[in-house]
């Protein structure tokens, strides 16, 4: 087998910011991605408080928060990171300081590809630093009644999202991708949240969903989906899309990442059991701590944010 070539860490090459409502609360926020030296991560930071606080992007600080992935650090929350996360990452970005005015990312278009485009929009440098790599290397299988999320060792990503056809109007759909940039953006990406008719009006009620119209969702119906799509399986691709943004939590990762008919709690769980069980080989990150970070502040060429991340 051949080696791969030697890979850099990356960052985004300027600031670049996306405003809109989110899907829960209905209420506008801002976000800024902004350039971050090597070994920083993706981060997000609350700027909207009187004092701005980090919440790396890192399962340990992984939460549910309504149907979505949020992320608390420090009694302070952000949620439904996971398009923007799974943009920033899969579109080809290790480390990124996130600035955000307030809990709920933006939901965009109900997909990611409001944040692919403003990631291309800002482009993307490399850093002075090997790009590490969590590999599985091992079967990893965690499940909830029906449903399942299993890693398994994979050359590369590759992602899977199977429906079993359980849930009422919705056909058994399969989809299966070897993740790139370039498929993420083309095949996943532009996959929108999925909703189901009768559900909507329920959500509401409590309060959720307050900023999802037709247009940001594949609403599915009692015969199936209602009003266009953007695929045939643009539902398969939305969960794959969101089991890529819960994977993201891993930083760069690779292996065989499949869900079955599982949400964004059993797919936490699964990256929480793959931490737990695989061998880490990260090439950079055998020095300590310290010496990692003096050698990647020195040499970080284009990244000129340098707000201060409390937690790593
Ligand atoms: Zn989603």
């Amino acid at each position: 087998m051949a080696a791969r070539p030697l890979e850099r860490e990356t960052t985004v090459a300027r600031p670049v910011s996306y405003e809109g409502r989110g899907l829960h609360t209905g209420r506008p926020s801002r976000v800024t991605i902004r350039p971050a030296p090597c070994g920083t991560g993706i981060v997000f930071v609350r700027t909207d408080l009187p004092r701005p606080v980090s919440i790396p992007a890192r399962v340990e600080f992984a939460a549910m928060s309504r149907r979505a992935t949020g992320l608390a650090h420090d009694g302070v929350a952000v949620s439904t990171v996971e398009h923007l996360l799974a943009a920033v990452l899969w579109g080809g970005v290790d480390n990124a300081l996130i600035e955000v005015d307030g809990e709920e990312i933006p939901l965009g278009d109900g997909s990611s590809r409001v944040f692919v485009d403003i990631v291309e929009e800002a482009g993307i440098v490399e850093l002075e630093r090997e790009r590490g790599l969590l590999s599985v290397d091992r079967p990893v299988r965690v499940e909830r009644g029906e449903a399942r999320a299993i890693a398994l060792p994979h050359e590369g990503l590759r992602v899977s999202f199977t429906f079993v056809g359980a849930r009422r109007g919705m056909r058994a759909e399969h989809v299966e991708f070897e993740v790139t940039p370039e498929t993420f953006r083309t095949e996943i990406a532009p996959a929108r949240t999925v909703g189901f008719e009768w559900e909507l009006a329920t959500l509401r009620e409590v309060g959720l969903a307050l900023g999802a119209t037709p247009d940001e969702a594949v609403i599915v119906g009692e015969n199936g989906y209602v009003g266009p799509a953007r695929f045939p399986d643009e539902a398969a691709r939305h969960k794959a899309l969101d089991l890529l943004g819960d994977i993201a939590l891993l930083g760069r990762v690779s292996g065989h990442f499949i869900g079955i008919g599982s949400g964004h709690a059993l797919n936490h769980e699964l990256a929480r059991a793959v931490v737990r069980e695989t061998a880490q080989a990260r090439p950079g990150a055998t020095g300590t701590e310290d010496g990692l970070h003096d050698r990647c502040r020195g040499n970080s060429k284009g990244a000129s944010a340098q707000v201060p991340v409390s937690s790593r």
